[in-house]
Formats: C-alpha cells, structure tokens, sequence
C-alpha cells in the first residue's frame, strides 16, 4: 500500500482491506518516508493473527549510493538485527512472517550470504520464531533473480511484473523464467507493480479491446497474474479507500483467463513488446551515465507515452523523477553532451539527439 500521509486516511483504509479478506501487508523501513510500518502497525491491531506482515531493509555496499547517502560500509548481521528490532518496536508486533532483502542484486548478495552477515542474522530471529519465512525484492536480471533462488536460501521472491511487461526499473526484463523457476523450487512469488506504476489505470483502447467480458483494465491486469499458477499473490500500491474496494472485488470475483483469452493477451504482449524493442530495448549498457543521466527510464516514458498513448501518466513520471534529489534525478537535461552512451548501445541509437526529444515531449504543456 502507499499510504497517505494522514493516518485519518491510511488507517480506516487498512482496516477495511482486513475486512475484506486482503491478508497480506508489505511494508519496508523505508516506505512512505519511514511511515509505513508506523501505519501498517496502527491499522493491524487487533488483527495481528489475521494477517501475513511482510518488510525488508537493504543490504548495503560500501561506496554505492543509496537514498540517504553515498554508503560507508558493508551492512552487517548486528546492523540487521537492529533493524529488525527496530520494525517489530514499529509494527507494534514480537514477529513478522516474511523478512525480505529489499532490492537485493546478485552483486549485493556476497554481502547478504557473508559469515555472521545479514543473512544469518535473520536465520538466527527464524530459529526464535521472529521470522516466518526469508525473501527477496528485485529488479535484477532474470538470470540473477534464478542465480539468487538457486543458494536455496530464499523463501519468498517479490519482482516487477505486470500485463504491459513494463514500468519496472528494468524495462523489458522478461521476469516469467524466473517465476517458473520459483514455482519449481516451491518459493512464493509476489508480484509488485501489477498496474504497471499507475499505466494500467489510464483507458489503453488496445488493451481494453482484447477480452471483451471484462469490466476494466485493473480487472485484466489482475487476473492476468493471477492465471499464473507460479504467482503466490500480487501486491498493489493502493493509495485510496476505492482502490481497496476495487482490489478486493476484483479478486474475491476473479476467474482465471481461458487458454483462449490467454493467448489473446499474448499476442497483445508480443505485438506491443516487439513496437516498444524497436527503439531503446532498455538493456542499460549505456549506463552509468557521468551526469547520471537514466537514459533507459527517460527513453521508457517516451515509449510508453508514444505507442501506449498514455502521455499524462509518461509526463508526470517525468517531473517526479525531475524532482527527486541528486542521486534520483537523472533526467535529460543534465546531458553535457559527452557521447560516450553512444559507444556503448548495441542499438546504435543518437541517444544525444533522442534525449532532447524526450525531454520536450515530456516537458510540453
Ligand atoms: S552524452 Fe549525455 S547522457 Fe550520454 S553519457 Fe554523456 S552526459 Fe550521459
Ligand atoms: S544502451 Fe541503447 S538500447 Fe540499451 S538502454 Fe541504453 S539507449 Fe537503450
């Protein structure tokens, strides 16, 4: 859930999500500006053993740039369990059912895995009954997300996925081999980002077009993911009282899509896939960018605001990316020109040229 700031609102909003049958709550230390599990603790009381808690914290490397800063060392298993104690003193509980690593990349995952490091930290609160189950949250490649799941460490896996195949950090990542490979492993799967950020809650006309039987687009969306028998249960940032009604009917109602209507979404999936690979197919080789510039990000809101039609939508991820702090920006106009993404796309792409254009369209009244 993104909960609003203003408990009067967030509270009533997961007390009714309760009452109507949603069980599992993800929340993280750093959510909603540190918020959330203040909120996710407040809405639960009472309802402790109802519901499936879920949070994470990142494992840190030393030199990387995290949201609060440039990071001076290796997270460690004490910085773990401090942590942890610090989100059962905010939910307001003595035990969590799923503690994920959040963001865990492949390169991280020496750090997560060390001797005594977070990894065992957590397993030592599982052995205390702390901790139900120990996962993941990713963006990282499909070959790392199989890599990660193949230690045998992890319970649970949480990935970007959603009916356009898009609005993930890595944009035409193709999540579905590893989704099987966790069904194969018996690892839940929990799927962020089943409304693609917000894109699905715009009319795409296409889109709206293929199963003719269904109400809305959000109701699509959902059963897509929940026709995959690989998929444990999407997570949907709800920010208001009717998305929480929406949700819960759509999947208190749902039936799965028949091979028929499946093979309809399919061939949507493929046509717009193919439309969206012809320009910047988002493997990320160009960057890091100097400037920091994210030029995949940038060149996937122009795509997504010029074949999907969605431009508001495109238009506003654009300002807030523009609005965030130096280590989030990266929009295209701190490009000095240095051309040395261009060396580096295999789509030998005029990235230069291309940023501008994206930035005037993303820009324009
Ligand atoms: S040309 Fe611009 S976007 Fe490309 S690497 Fe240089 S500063 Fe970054
Ligand atoms: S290297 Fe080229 S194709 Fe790959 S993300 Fe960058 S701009 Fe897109």
């Amino acid at each position: 859930m993104r909960l609003p700031p203003d408990n009067s609102l967030a509270i009533p909003m997961i007390r009714r999500a309760v009452e109507l049958g949603i069980n599992y709550f993800e929340t993280s230390t750093s959510y909603c500006q540190n918020r959330s599990e203040i909120q996710v603790g407040l809405g639960l009381k009472g309802h402790r053993d109802d519901v499936y808690i879920s949070t994470k914290s990142h494992v840190n490397k030393k030199g990387q740039m995290s949201f609060a800063g440039m990071v001076e060392r290796d997270s460690t298993g004490e910085d773990f369990k401090n942590i942890l104690e610090e989100s059962f003193h905010k939910l307001g509980t003595d035990h969590v059912d799923f503690y994920q690593f959040h963001g865990l990349t492949y390169e991280n995952l020496p750090i997560a895995m060390a001797e005594g490091g977070p990894l065992d930290a957590l397993k030592d609160a599982k052995d205390h009954g702390q901790i139900g189950h120990i996962g993941f949250t990713s963006h990282d490649t499909t070959e790392n997300l199989i890599k990660m799941l193949d230690t045998g460490e992890f319970e649970s896996m949480t990935v970007y996925h959603n009916i356009l195949q898009t609005g993930g950090h890595r944009l035409h990542e193709n999540v579905l081999p590893a989704i099987e490979h966790a069904r194969k492993m018996g690892v839940g799967v929990i799927i962020m980002g089943p409304l693609g950020g917000g894109i699905l809650g715009i009319p795409i006309e296409e889109l709206h077009k293929i199963i003719p039987g269904t109400s809305s687009q959000v109701e699509l969306a959902f059963k897509y993911l929940l026709s995959n028998p690989g998929i444990t249960t999407p997570i949907s940032g709800m920010t208001r009282m009717s998305d929480v009604e929406e949700n819960a009917k759509v999947a208190s109602e749902y039936k799965p899509l028949s091979a028929k209507e499946m093979t309809q979404v399919k061939k949507f999936i493929s046509k717009y896939f193919s439309l969206m690979e012809r320009f910047c197919t988002g493997c990320s080789y160009c960057q890091p960018c100097p400037q920091g510039v994210r030029i995949p990000e940038i060149f996937r809101f122009m795509n997504i605001s010029n074949i999907y039609g969605v431009k508001t939508w495109a238009k506003e991820q654009y300002a807030r990316m523009r609005a965030r702090g130096p280590f989030g920006r990266g929009s295209a106009d701190l490009c000095i020109q240095c051309g040395e993404c261009e060396k580096k796309c295999p789509q030998k792409l005029s990235i230069r040229d291309e940023l501008k254009k994206a930035h005037t369209l993303l820009t324009s009244s």
